[in-house]
Formats: structure tokens, sequence, C-alpha cells
């Protein structure tokens, strides 16, 4: 039996996160697998009841689980809180309690939802599918802050730091990633500028020639990528970067595939256990109204499946029944065209499960 975590949070967080859960029971029960399900508060929830964004019982029904599975956080309810009461800080709270270091982000075009890539046909024909191997822990978010008095003024600064152990590690899921997919890295960064980024270079070839040799690694300045990403973002498998670039690359790749409401992200740590959401947030204008897209938080829970619990024959059947619900046409508000007829987040749950 494979315990669960489930951390719905706030807005849409209980409607999506109950489709994916819907799903993974059947797709549990039709291969032999079965799952149980623990729900805890985080956000603006776990604010209302407990005054903290992420009460202890949280964390630590986490850290007793195989594997998390979130909605989002936050809204507008929330936002005039302090800075360390705000719902925002469960989030950062839950990776560094889990030792989460990577997210992942898969960004992918399905050919039924061509016209909804905002770039043009000939670019978009051409496909994309890419997965987006983020530092979560280090780099400038967690490097030395503050501000300073000079001769001309003051002055504030943030810096850029990482060790070979950090470059090491993330290297190494980028590596496995290829592994299964394409064998194609795509190491980004700013070396002509920053030391930082002469380290990340020196250290991602040497673990890629050294425990790699069949993935191919080469590197991209971050300017280029992001240039490219527009231009041709077939070339890419998988895009190996750091903590902000790879904070900046992941929101541009994701609005080339049309929705935000179908794309998935794992946070992983060395273990198996990871967490795993939706790359949307609340969306409180549509929450409780049954109209959210629940694939993309279906299709985390795919990416549960495959990466925590090692399912992978789940995982395909999942993503497989995502692709032929796509393909028949069906639609929730946020994808449909003005023609088509507009699911509701509980029939398109039921539909993706009756393609199972
Ligand atoms: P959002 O992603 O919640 O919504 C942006 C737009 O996309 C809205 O129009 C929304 O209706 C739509 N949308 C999002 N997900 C959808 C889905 N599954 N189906 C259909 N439509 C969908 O971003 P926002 O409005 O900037 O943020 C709202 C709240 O969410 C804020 O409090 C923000 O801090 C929080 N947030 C949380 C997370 C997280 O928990 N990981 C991430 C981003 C934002």
């Amino acid at each position: 039996m494979r315990r669960i975590t489930l951390v719905p949070g706030d807005g849409i967080g209980p409607e999506i996160v109950s489709g994916a859960v819907a799903v993974m029971k059947a797709v549990g029960e039709k291969f032999g697998e079965s799952f149980s399900f623990t729900t805890v508060d985080a956000g603006g929830c776990a604010i209302d009841r407990t005054g903290k964004p992420l009460p202890e019982e949280t964390v630590q029904a986490c850290l007793d689980s195989d594997s998390v599975l979130l909605g989002a956080v936050g809204g507008p309810r929330w936002d005039t809180l302090p800075a360390h009461l705000r719902p925002e800080k469960a989030l950062l709270g839950l990776r560094s309690a889990l030792g989460l270091y990577t997210n992942l982000r898969p960004a992918r075009l399905y050919p039924a939802l061509l016209s909804a890539c905002t770039l043009r046909p000939d670019i978009a024909l051409k496909g994309i599918d890419l997965v987006m191997v983020r530092e979560l822990t280090g780099g400038i978010y967690f490097g030395e802050r503050g501000r300073r008095e000079t001769p001309g003024g003051t002055e504030a600064f943030d810096t850029e730091a990482y060790s070979v152990m950090e470059i090491e590690r993330i290297t190494r899921v980028a590596c496995q990633t290829a592994r299964k997919r394409r064998g194609q890295v795509t190491s980004v960064d700013k070396a002509n500028v920053l030391e930082s980024s002469r380290l990340w270079r020196e250290v991602s070839h040497r673990v890629a020639r050294e425990e790699f040799p069949d993935v191919e690694i080469r590197d991209m300045l971050v300017d280029n990528c992001a240039m490219q990403l527009v231009r041709n973002p077939s070339q890419f498998d998988v895009i190996l970067t750091s903590n902000m670039f790879g904070d900046i690359l992941s929101d541009e790749a994701s609005q080339l595939t049309g929705s935000i409401g179908l794309l998935p992200s794992a946070s992983l740590g060395d273990g198996s256990r990871g967490m795993y959401e939706p790359i949307h947030g609340s969306a409180p204008d549509i929450a409780g109204q049954n109209r959210a897209n629940p694939l993309g938080t279906i299709l985390s829970a795919a990416m549960m499946l495959r990466y925590s619990l090692d399912l992978a024959p789940l995982a395909d059947a999942v993503e497989q029944a995502v692709d032929r619900t796509l393909s028949d046409g069906l639609r929730t508000g946020d994808i449909a065209a003005q023609s088509e007829t507009v699911l509701s987040c509980t029939e398109m749950t039921q539909a993706v499960i009756d393609r199972l």
C-alpha cells in the first residue's frame, strides 16, 4: 500500500486534487495497486484554522508518506498578511523540510491543442516536448544579500553561489531524466560573465562525461536559450539550469504550450519521495465553481507514479488517457475554442477515467 499525503490547499486546489485522486484510484484498480490518502492543510486554509501557513502536523504527515500531491495555495484573502504568514511560505517550508532540490517541469504541446500555441504554426508543427530541470534550493535566491552604504549612496546586493556538490547532484538528475527520454541535455548558464556559471560548466561536463557517457550534453547561454525557446523549441530535450534562470525559462516554456491548466511539475530530492503539483496557482476567480481544468494535477499524479512510486505502466496509462481525452476533443473552459462544448472539472476527470 503506497501512502500519499494530499495537500489540496486553497481556491481550486480541493477540486483538482480530488480529480487526481479519482484517477489514481481508477488506475490503481486496473493494475492491482492500492493507495492510502491522508489529507492535510497548508496555505490560507491552514492560516484560518491554526494561524500558521504550514502546521507541524502537515510537515510530519508529508515526512511519513511515500509522496505528496499538492493543489495550490494562496488567494486574495491572505494577500495582506505579513511576509512570514503568507500562504507561499508553506511551499518553501515543505520544499526545505522534504529536502527537495530539483524541480522538474515538462512542457509538451499536445497535437490536439496546436491552435492554443502562441508560436507561428510552422514552428509549433515541429512540436514541443521538453523537460526543464531547475535547481531549487541554491543560487541567488538563497545567497548572501543585503544593503550597504557606499560613498555614492545606498546599494543592494544579492549573491549567486553554487557549490560543486550542488551542481553535481542536479546534473545527475538532468542526465538521468535525459536517459529516459531522447538522451540530450542542454545546460544553460551565463559563463561569459559569471564565475558561478564557469564552475557550473566544468562540473556538469565532468559528471556527464564520467557517469553518463551515453548522454549528450551541450552548453547554451541563457539569453540565447530564451530566444531559442521561441525560435525553435523542438531542439530541446532536457534543459538543465540554475534556480533563477530556471524560474524564468520554465514560465516561458510553459506558456508556449497553450494552457497553464495542463502542466504538471515535480520537486525531488535524494530519496524517492517528491512533491507533485500543477504549475498554476489557486485560480480564485473560478474556485468552487467546478470549472477548473484538472489535467495539470492528474498529470502531476502521473509523474508521481513514475518518479516516486516506480509505477511507470500506471503513469503511461494515465498520460495516454489524457492524450486520448484531448484528441477526442474534450475541453474545459481554459482550453476550449469558442464553438466547443465546455466540460466541468468533474466531467473532465470522468472523461480521463473512461479512457484509462
Ligand atoms: P493562477 O495560476 O491561479 O491563475 C491565472 C489564471 O489562470 C486565472 O484566470 C485562472 O482562472 C486560470 N487558471 C489557473 N489554473 C487553472 C486551471 N486549472 N483551470 C482553469 N483555469 C485556470 O495565478 P494567479 O491568479 O496569479 O494567482 C492566484 C493565487 O495563486 C495567488 O494567491 C498566488 O499567490 C497563488 N499561486 C500559488 C501557486 C502555488 O500554489 N504553487 C502558484 C502560483 C500562484
